[in-house]
């Protein structure tokens, strides 16, 4: 259950979950056990384990993006992609060129 407009991973109230209750930053992370961030319990308490929190994931590009136009966006990438790229959960995916494209082109249309 989660809101449109924000990423999963970035908000400990909106939640991923699979069918034994555990809970993960995102969907791409359900059913990987390095990634469980806590447990969905009877009556719909939700205990988290403090790892994977949504503050640290709102907060990897602190240092590293400071000055990027695409930042508010962007807040450092996407947590899935920067594990795939082997920088872990806390690394920085960067897409900058790929915005910078996205820009260009709409300023093409408009
Ligand atoms: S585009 Fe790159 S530099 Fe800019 S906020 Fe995203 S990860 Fe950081």
């Amino acid at each position: 259950m989660f809101r449109l407009g924000i990423c999963v991973a970035h908000v400990d109230e909106d939640i991923v979950v699979d069918l034994e209750g555990l809970v993960y930053p995102c969907l791409a992370f359900t059913g990987n056990p390095i990634y469980v961030k806590g447990k969905l319990r009877e009556y719909g308490t939700v205990e988290l384990n403090r790892k994977f929190t949504g503050n640290e994931a709102r907060n990897v590009w602190r240092g590293k993006c400071n000055n990027c136009e695409f930042l508010p966006m962007c807040v450092g990438g996407c947590r899935f992609f920067s594990v795939l790229e082997g920088k872990g959960f806390y690394g920085i995916d960067c897409r900058r060129k790929s915005y910078e494209e996205v820009v260009k082109l709409i300023r093409h249309f408009v």
